[in-house]
């Protein structure tokens, strides 16, 4: 198995785990964006957003679901946060297992970089 976040996953390579259960793992970035950076990763190896079928629909929710309680959990609800998901290149994808990131506790600007 040589995908880093898998190894996140197992508990292979140590990281700063927020929340897991059989379906996914949260964990701190290692290279924080913003006061609050959360990565939100399916248990399940999928390289990228173009890899999803509708089998994954109900995994890609709770995703979705656990992203907002975290947030909350974070004291970052109310002020609000960001959830993003790259994909490939133009994306700006540099781990290819797919994930969501958490930001918050900053005020995030838009257009994005
Ligand atoms: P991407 O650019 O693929 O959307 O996001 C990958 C994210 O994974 C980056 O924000 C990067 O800082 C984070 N990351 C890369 N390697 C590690 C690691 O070994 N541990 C943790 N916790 N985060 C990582
Ligand atoms: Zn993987």
């Amino acid at each position: 198995m040589a995908c880093l976040f898998c190894k996140i996953a197992s508990g292979e390579i140590p990281a700063e785990i927020i929340y897991q259960d059989d379906e996914m793992t949260a964990f701190r970035d290692i290279d924080p964006q913003a006061p609050t950076h959360i990565l939100i990763i399916p248990s399940q190896h999928i390289e990228t957003l173009n890899a999803l079928d509708p089998s994954h629909a109900e995994l890609i929710g709770n995703m979705t679901l656990a992203a907002a309680r975290i947030a909350a959990s974070e004291g970052i609800q109310q002020q609000g946060y960001r959830l993003v998901m790259n994909c490939n290149q133009d994306g700006g994808q540099t781990v290819f297992h797919l994930h969501m990131h958490l930001l918050g506790g900053r005020q995030m600007l838009w257009p994005p970089g």
